[in-house]
């Protein structure tokens, strides 16, 4: 209950519009909701649109918080792929589309104001403008801590010369934030765009307006928990880690919402088919691309490996093209192997007929796979996916590298070889189930992830 006097508190929630982004920050939203504050939660109109087309009937019913939306500022018919033309415009429109919003909510009534504006760090220096209104700021995180320490670094790191101003690697040589903390190589850092210098400085120089928002924002809100990375989170001030955030975290439905795809819940009752711990799950999240050549070796990976497997296939996986399977792949795998467009991922992970997970490392997969016990192989895309498959297998040693040949291809054999290997160590196995138990613990009753929280309802509260 609010205190007398007090404002009732509003939180509007602004996430970077991208899958990765607006899922995690969802499901903080919705723990948020279900401790009665009230919160909006901002999309851009295209991604608004896909959100509210990919909710269950039942997820619209139970759905605590008020979705709207604002415009991105490009038009109707571009393909607002990652990259240049989408964050250009972001940064040009979103300042002025927000501050006209939450004058508008504000004019309501004083019962509606917002008291408190959540960003994703991506975008965090709008919260110089929400500030100014009146809503004080909080920074969300949808990747690891590791990544929000690097950020909140780049400053020092300029001035060491480690870093040029595009965000480069100036000595092409690893940087190093902390012992535990794997280094990053150059073309791997959260803001890397190798070949495309352009858009790596808008990011970075977004990144940088970011972090300086965060040194003055009162809180640091991450999907992470403390536990996992203690010396990234060491190294981050006023922070919250709040993960593992999961579905299951909503009190009153397993249903989420923020997707932008059609869930495909065929998964359940072939899962339900398998033994327990046989189904190789593959998945590459949102926005990795393949070429054909490399897709063909993963399908006849998975052909070799006599395994039963289901494979996430968006039907832009293939770089713009139509996805063709191998000549008779589709037949001769059709009793063991399941293809989907978009698969309900945290409940297929956690299907008991799970035995590992072939993952580019996008930090929700990441935590989604190592939240149920699952094994990784790992296969990064870009950014940040190379820093959490340095932590997967070097540090936390839950999964092994899925290594390119001289050509750049995970070649079928290199595949197959490495289902094998993970699927015989124990050892990995057994570190795969204590770090499913210390997440679950994380949030659980008065541990770390679970206090933070408190804290921070406590804070919008009084
Ligand atoms: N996801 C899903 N169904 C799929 C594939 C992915 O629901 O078939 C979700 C996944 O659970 C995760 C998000 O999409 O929450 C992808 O985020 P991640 O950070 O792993 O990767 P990104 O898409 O940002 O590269």
């Amino acid at each position: 209950m609010a205190v007398k006097g007090k404002r009732q508190p509003h939180v509007l929630a602004v996430p970077f519009p991208a899958q990765g982004h607006v899922r995690p920050l969802m499901k903080l939203c919705r723990r948020i909701a279900s401790r009665g504050i009230k919160v909006t939660f901002v999309n851009t109109e295209h991604i608004h649109a896909k959100v509210v087309a990919a909710m269950s009937e039942e997820d619209k019913r139970q759905n605590p918080i008020q979705l709207i939306s604002i415009p991105d500022g490009l038009p109707p018919d571009d393909d607002r792929s990652p990259g240049f033309e989408l964050m250009e415009s972001v940064i040009r429109t979103m300042p002025g589309n927000l501050r006209n919003l939450i004058e508008k909510i504000n004019g309501r009534s004083s019962d509606e104001k917002i008291t408190c504006v959540i960003a994703d760090i991506t975008i965090g220096w709008i919260l110089d403008v929400t500030q100014k209104l009146g809503a004080e700021s909080v920074v969300f995180q949808s990747a690891a801590a590791a990544g929000m320490a690097m950020v909140l670094q780049i400053p020092k790191l300029i001035r060491a010369g480690n870093l040029d101003m595009n965000g480069s690697v100036k000595k092409n040589e690893l940087i190093n934030l902390s012992d535990n903390i794997p280094s990053w190589r150059k073309n791997e850092l959260p803001w890397s765009f190798p070949g495309d210098l352009k858009t790596q400085s808008m990011v970075f120089e977004t990144f940088m307006a970011g972090g300086k928002t965060a040194h003055r924002a009162k809180w640091l809100l991450c999907n992470t928990f403390y536990e996992l990375e203690p010396p990234a989170c060491n190294l981050i001030p006023n922070f919250l880690p709040v993960g593992p955030l999961l579905s299951t975290n909503n009190s009153k439905s397993s249903a989420i919402g923020g997707s932008f795809w059609l869930e495909d819940t065929t998964c359940f009752s072939w899962l339900d088919k398998q033994q327990i711990g046989s189904v190789i799950y593959v998945s590459f999240g949102s926005i990795a691309v393949f070429s054909q050549d490399q897709l063909n070796e993963l399908a006849l990976a998975l052909e070799i490996s006599s395994r039963p497997f289901l494979w996430v296939v968006r039907s832009n996986l293939a770089n713009g093209s139509i996805v063709k399977f191998p000549n008779g792949f589709l037949e001769r795998v059709a009793k063991r192997g399941k293809i989907v467009e978009w698969a309900p991922q945290e409940e297929v992970l956690a299907h008991s007929s799970i035995a590992c997970f072939i993952s580019h490392c996008g930090w929700n997969s990441t935590m989604e796979g190592l939240t149920m016990g699952v094994p990784f192989l790992c296969w990064p895309y870009f950014s940040d996916q190379f820093h959490n498959q340095s932590y997967i297998c070097d540090m936390w040693k839950i999964g092994l590298r899925l290594n390119p040949d001289e050509n750049g291809l995970r070649s079928r054999l290199e595949i197959s070889t490495k289902i094998e290997m993970l699927l015989s160590d124990y050892s990995i196995k057994t570190n795969a189930v204590k770090l499913k138990e210390m997440a679950l613990e994380s949030v659980s009753g008065s541990e770390s992830s679970s206090q933070n929280f408190e804290t921070f309802i406590y804070h919008l509260k009084n």
